[in-house]
């Protein structure tokens, strides 16, 4: 038997197409073989991800000038020349206050020094503020954080504890955060999607710090600032 619709105007309407879900809770065996499809792919991606990043890498990170040993350079590391900035989120007074640690990138590494004057121009530095969440990384609100660079936003925060630290200190954390920024991004889905596979434990996310602490450290040597690395995250 067949039926069909009839409008108010007594004229038959086109059967509606019926469109028939079936939901992966209707019964276990659905559920778990989708939980064994999503596993699968996320295996396969982590897979892919590290693959790429042991093939390709992060390319050539521009390696630092000795400059400790010249006395300007050495004056101006020991330094700090922002002890009296106000906790103000203003763009021109921040980048302003970076003034003396630019200073000494440029001579450290040309090449940071202009990364971080484009992260200007771009409008992607912030100042005084710490990120809630780093892409799918959240951390406590109370985690004091010196400076963080976003890799999904592409922008670098400059937190408040950050000027307490003398401007040799704050090149080289602007060069651990340069370091953040070159990390490729199949390294940074595979550190995120281990972490969310594995917990803690399997988390890879100290990879990702280790190569930034690790440039830093060149960079403190550099400056000819002693090796213990001001502890920040990320
Ligand atoms: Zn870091």
């Amino acid at each position: 038997m067949t039926s069909s619709l009839i409008s108010l105007t007594g004229k038959a309407l086109p059967a509606p197409n019926v469109l028939i879900i079936r939901m992966p809770w209707a019964d276990g065996r659905s559920v778990l073989s989708a939980l064994k499809r999503w596993a699968l792919c996320l295996f396969v991606l982590l897979g892919a991800c590290t693959f790429y990043d042991q093939i390709m890498g992060d390319g050539r990170l521009p390696a630092f000038n000795e400059v400790g040993h010249l006395p300007e350079i050495h004056t101006l590391v020991h330094t700090n020349s922002t002890l009296d900035f106000p906790h103000t989120q203003a763009p021109a007074r921040g980048w302003q206050a970076l003034r003396q640690s630019r200073s000494l990138l440029s001579a450290l590494s040309p090449e940071i020094a202009a990364w971080v004057y484009e992260l200007r121009q771009n409008n992607r530095i912030v100042y005084n503020e710490t990120p809630a969440t780093l892409w799918l990384y959240s951390k406590p609100a109370s985690t004091p954080m010196l400076a963080a660079y976003e890799g999904m936003s592409g922008k670098l925060y400059v937190g408040a504890d950050f000027w307490h630290l003398s401007d040799g200190e704050k090149a080289a954390i602007l060069a651990h955060e340069y370091r953040h920024a070159r990390q490729n991004w199949p390294k940074q889905i595979s550190v995120r999607l281990a972490q969310y596979l594995g917990g803690a434990q399997l988390s890879d996310q100290s990879r990702l710090e280790y190569e930034a602490f690790d440039y830093e450290r060149q960079a403190r040597a550099a400056l000819g600032l002693s090796p213990l690395m001001a502890q920040h995250q990320p």
